[in-house]
């Protein structure tokens, strides 16, 4: 793998926790129901996803990693309105710069499940050999997908010295893992470390939002939940959210111990936003005393042209057209949601 290749790699996936961010959006894609996902050594031994979706074709398995790979680009007026962010074909061309990337597909209409290998953005032989024949081979399987990353950034050594220890990268995967459990109704995920059989984390799907709150985050937040004043249809904006009243976590409560981020999806995408976070936790804190750490969930459903989705590969952070005008609303419809609640 070249080194210009290995570098844009790096840059798309800093830790593993955005290595398995890429795999989640992938499988939602997928169509799957259910997930479960193992980790060694903070992801960065082992990061294995099993998902139920639609499988991988035979045929797109050669090509699979070539960078620009892509089912989800039919043409390029797509890129006006694609609704998924999963268009650029970069992610699993990236991991494959920057680990040991094998994957074992079955579609539905296929008898057989494959088994593939890749690195370095290249189908390679069979347990990574490179001077055997590229090719899938063929195996026994369920429908769906298994993706195994291993080694992440072992060609890296700069990259693997400066990640956080195990554990904290552990926290980080399970947050995003946490994170989706939350928003996505009609996907189970289970997530736990090799070699233990306690899950860390485990939702079935069409359970309830506040059950997946309660599962993620503890009882105590699940309890303690209201319901944002939902706008629908405003301006072609739909957004459901639920924030905790007497902010409610603790320590104890959440796995990482740190303050709170607020889970945000736009369009069914995990992302950050600077300044709407700024705005709730301002309008937040005008009716609850500081240091409060709230736990926020906000799903915001817009029109897909109106989201910049690329400023940076993987990079969270998004920006909107009307942005401040979408800030404004939510933030009015956080402050009437608890200024109604307390009184
Ligand atoms: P993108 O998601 O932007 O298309 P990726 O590199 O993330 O690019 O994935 C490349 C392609 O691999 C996808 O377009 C999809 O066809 C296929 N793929 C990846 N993961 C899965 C999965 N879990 N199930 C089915 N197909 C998958
Ligand atoms: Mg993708």
């Amino acid at each position: 793998s070249s080194v210009i290749n290995r570098i844009a790699a790096g840059e798309i996936i800093i830790q593993p926790a955005n290595a398995l961010k890429e795999l989640i959006e992938n499988l939602i894609d997928a169509g799957s129901t259910s997930v479960d996902i193992l980790v060694k050594d903070g992801g960065i031994k082992l990061l294995q996803i099993t998902d139920n979706g639609h499988g991988i074709h035979k045929e797109d398995l050669q090509l699979l990693c070539e960078r620009f790979a892509t089912s989800k680009l039919a043409k390029f007026e797509d890129l006006e309105s694609i609704s998924t962010y999963g268009f650029r074909g970069e992610a699993l061309a990236s991991i494959s710069h920057i680990a040991r990337l094998s994957v074992v597909t079955k579609t539905k209409t296929s008898d057989l499940a494959y088994k593939a290998f890749y690195l370095g953005g290249k189908l390679v032989g069979q347990n990574f050999n490179t001077n055997a024949v590229a090719e899938p081979k063929p195996t026994a399987g369920t429908d769906g997908t298994q993706l195994t990353v291993e080694d992440l950034f072992y060609n890296m050594p700069s990259r693997l010295k400066s990640l956080k220890s195990k554990n904290d990268e552990y926290s980080k995967i399970l947050d995003v893992v946490g994170r989706y459990a939350i928003h996505c109704q009609n996907v189970g995920f289970s997530c736990k470390k090799y070699g233990e059989s306690h899950q860390a984390l485990s939702t079935r799907p069409h359970m309830l939002l506040k059950e997946r709150i309660r599962i993620v985050q503890g009882s105590a937040i699940a309890n303690d939940l209201i319901d944002l004043e939902s706008i629908k249809n405003k301006d072609h904006a739909k957004l459901v959210g639920l924030l905790s009243v007497e902010g409610a976590i603790t320590s104890s409560d959440y796995m990482n111990k740190k303050k709170v981020e607020p889970v945000l999806f736009i369009n069914h995408r995990l992302v950050s936003c600077g300044p709407l976070k700024r705005s709730i936790l301002a309008a937040y804190y005008f009716f609850l005393p500081k240091g409060n750490h709230p736990f926020i969930y906000l799903s915001l459903e817009i029109e897909p042209r109106n989201v910049d989705v690329n400023i940076h590969p993987t990079k969270r952070e998004v920006r909107f057209l009307n942005e401040d005008e979408i800030i404004e609303i939510v933030t009015d419809l956080v402050q009437l949601t608890l200024s109604s609640h307390d009184s």
